[in-house]
């Protein structure tokens, strides 16, 4: 593009909070023919929400109504039949440590339902799987199938209600109490209202329309299904270090993709993409990466962004 053009095209896109960090990614964008979105804060808002308490007995049954209060205020042991209010205050307590999302959710909905949530005596953060906390004197894990496994518990006994809440689109975590599973908790996110429009809007473009997520494939699949992504261009259970390996996998093919994300776990993904694109809110680590910053939190400004660059290199021809 003649740098007049490519003026006009950064001045258009700055205007309608599209930010190009150079001209030669302006004239990049319009070759893109496969968009690769984060699920978590990019399609979806980020904003989880306490849904679920389940609460497993020491048969690893999943009891309906939950146990009364095992010991008011006192040592619970995982023999106790422990309630939905211990189990929650459990999670609550090991995940008020940890500033992800999820934790976070967990945390205002056990004191949305009146829960005293107190600090845990010590706390270790297992990326993409969870966390390890010491409550008292007891062990706490709060996490996926493979924190349980890595740490010695078998996790099938949820099986069943784990698919259940994961088919609704919800992360699913079980809670383990002193090398036990006494229960699992669920946090739900809501979809970005113009995340189907956009996905609509690419797809008729011609552009291929991926998700990549550390969440589980049934959840990744059930959110991607309310976009109108297909579950085969769902990549689940992404470690946050291997964000950028699937991106390259995917151009290994051959394809020119464009990376959508918004988290620290996205920026190397970003900067390996052929367009990487920080979305929103995004944190400085991934915007810092991206070659392009949408600045407002609308996932229809990624169709906004290569269709500048459509405009700009017209008007040069
Ligand atoms: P995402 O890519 O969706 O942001 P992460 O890579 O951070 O997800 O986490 C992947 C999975 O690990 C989560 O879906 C969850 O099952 C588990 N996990 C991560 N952090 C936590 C946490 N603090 N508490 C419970 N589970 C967690
Ligand atoms: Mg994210």
């Amino acid at each position: 593009a003649t740098p007049a053009a490519t003026m006009v095209g950064t001045t258009i896109g700055a205007q309608n909070g599209v930010l190009f960090k150079g001209g030669d990614i302006l004239e990049r964008a319009k070759d893109v023919d496969t968009v690769v979105f984060d699920k978590t804060g990019t399609l979806t808002k980020g904003e989880m929400e306490l849904t679920d308490v389940v609460v497993f007995d020491s048969d690893g049954q999943p009891v309906a109504d939950g146990g009364d209060t095992a010991a008011d205020g006192g040592q619970l042991t995982a023999r106790d039949r422990l309630s939905e209010e211990d189990v929650l205050r459990l999670a609550a307590t090991a995940e008020s440590g940890s500033e992800h999302p999820l934790a976070r959710a967990i945390v205002n909905g056990a004191k949305d339902r009146g829960i005293d949530v107190t600090d845990p005596e010590d706390f270790e953060n297992v990326p993409g799987h969870g966390i390890k906390a010491t409550v008292g004197d007891s062990e706490v894990l709060v996490g996926n199938r493979k924190l349980l496994r890595d740490n010695g518990i078998d996790p099938s006994p949820a099986q069943e209600t784990m698919e259940r809440l994961e088919n609704e689109g919800k992360t699913a975590m079980l809670v383990a109490y002193e090398n036990e599973l006494v229960g699992v908790v669920a946090d739900a996110d809501t979809i970005k209202e113009s995340a189907k429009d956009a996905v609509h809007q690419l797809q008729e473009r011609g552009v291929d329309v991926m998700m990549i997520t550390g969440d589980n494939e049934r959840t990744a699949r059930a959110v991607a299904e309310q976009v109108g992504i297909n579950p085969e261009n769902v990549r689940a259970g992404v470690l946050p270090e291997d964000k950028s390996d699937a991106v390259e996998t995917i151009q290994d093919e051959g394809r020119k993709a464009m990376m959508v994300g918004d988290g620290v776990n996205d920026a190397p993904a970003l900067a390996v993409a052929y367009v990487g694109t920080a979305i929103g809110s995004g944190t400085d680590v991934a915007i810092e990466a991206a070659d392009v910053t949408l600045m407002r939190d609308d996932p229809l400004d990624v169709v906004k962004a290569i269709r500048i660059s459509d405009a700009t290199l017209a008007k040069i021809k």
